[in-house]
């Protein structure tokens, strides 16, 4: 019930999503290189109150960019936020709506949701939305302060329209790029054991039952090979689990190592492997085992402190046959490999009846 309640908690962005804070260092050096082109634009344009607005700008987004750097997060995004509020506000109200100044107040909209928790969020946008309509209703009912030509209008219209248009493309893109390697990660971490990198016992079992039907369909003979390490536990109770861990770790490598690259590998138990071998007969399978089984023997296992150990496995081979489920084929392997545990361990056991 705790847990359940603790995890409802959003737990803060700063935490959770350190690439955000990376596109806003950029978008800090974007914004502060596109008004260093305003200043050279509007002095061209003889606005000089213009131009030196945007002195005021990049110097905040020089400091919002350097916060940012030393983690300083809550004042960047304050000088962000006042910059961009204060340079639209004065844009429109100093050369007209038509400048289109206020684009810059909607490229927040995104960044609100993804900076800040939904409550916070929905009351800053709410705040954004009155800001930008209050703005709009003003210049109804005023004129521009410093009215620039028609032709210039244009000008400063087209740029900030493009500028606009490329900083949205670029959050969208990382926005996109965020979720997809978010979901690779969440994809990952459900299909994959996180000791051996091996698959785990749930995807292994849906990979098997598509090998089983693929099996059913195709007569494709497909084999399985249960492994177990012999005497695991005097491992661990001699050297401790952070060995046994390492010994797992390396154990999986060359079971992988030694198997081709089209078979499924996954850690079935605690010091138990199941790899599903297709288009593989059963005496091939087993001279799969027997090459695991003798990789192993000749590897060099060394234990912390250095010392010499031998670690073995053993194997039950079993194929899949035309009345099979799931379960009776890795059952027949299962009991291939009581009998190599019984025949004294290290050895590899074929499936009888
Ligand atoms: P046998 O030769 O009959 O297979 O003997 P065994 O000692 O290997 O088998 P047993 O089932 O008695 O013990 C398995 C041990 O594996 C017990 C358990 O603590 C250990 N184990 C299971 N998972 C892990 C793990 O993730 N890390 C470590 N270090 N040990 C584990
Ligand atoms: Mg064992
Ligand atoms: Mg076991």
């Amino acid at each position: 019930m705790s847990q359940a309640k603790s995890m409802s908690v959003r737990e803060p962005i700063r935490e959770r999503r350190p690439q955000f804070w990376q596109v806003a260092r950029r978008c800090c050096q974007i914004a502060a290189t596109v008004d260093v082109a305003f200043f050279f634009l509007f002095h061209l344009l003889d606005s000089p109150i213009l131009a030196w607005i945007n002195v005021v700008s990049v110097t905040m987004y020089v400091v919002a960019y350097r916060a940012l750097g030393k983690q300083q997060n809550r004042l960047a995004i304050t000088l962000i936020w006042a910059e961009v509020i204060i340079h639209a506000g004065l844009g429109v109200v100093l050369i007209g709506w038509g400048s289109g100044f206020h684009y810059y107040l909607l490229m927040f909209i995104p960044a609100l949701f993804v900076s800040m928790r939904l409550k916070g969020a929905v009351v800053a946008l709410a705040a954004l939305w009155g800001y930008y309509v209050a703005l709009y209703l003003l210049m109804w009912f005023i004129e521009p302060l410093q009215p620039i030509a028609p032709g210039a209008l244009l000008g400063v219209y087209l740029f900030n329209l493009s500028v606009v248009f490329a900083m949205f493309s670029y959050l969208s893109f990382f926005y996109l790029t965020m979720v997809t390697s978010a979901n690779r990660k969440l994809r990952r971490m459900a299909t994959t054991d996180s000791l051996t990198g091996l698959f785990n016992r749930r995807h292994m079992t849906y990979l098997a039952e598509k090998e089983l039907a693929r099996f059913r369909r195709s007569g494709h003979p497909t084999a399985f090979l249960v492994l177990d390490i012999d005497h695991f536990k005097t491992i661990n109770d001699q050297y401790g689990h952070e060995a046994g861990d390492r010994v797992l770790e390396e154990v999986a490598g060359i079971i992988k190592a030694q198997l081709r690259a089209q078979d499924l590998i996954a850690r079935w138990g605690g010091e138990e492997f199941l790899a599903v071998l297709p288009d593989t007969q059963l005496h091939s399978a087993q001279a799969s085992a027997e090459r695991v089984r003798e990789a192993l023997l000749s590897h060099v296992w060394l234990t912390p402190s250095g010392e010499r150990i031998d670690i073995t496995i053993s194997a039950g081979v079993s194929e899949f046959r035309g009345e099979d489920d799931l379960n009776s084929a890795i059952n027949r392997a299962d009991r291939a490999l009581y009998r190599s545990k019984e025949g004294g361990r290290n050895r590899v056991e074929v499936e009888t009846v």
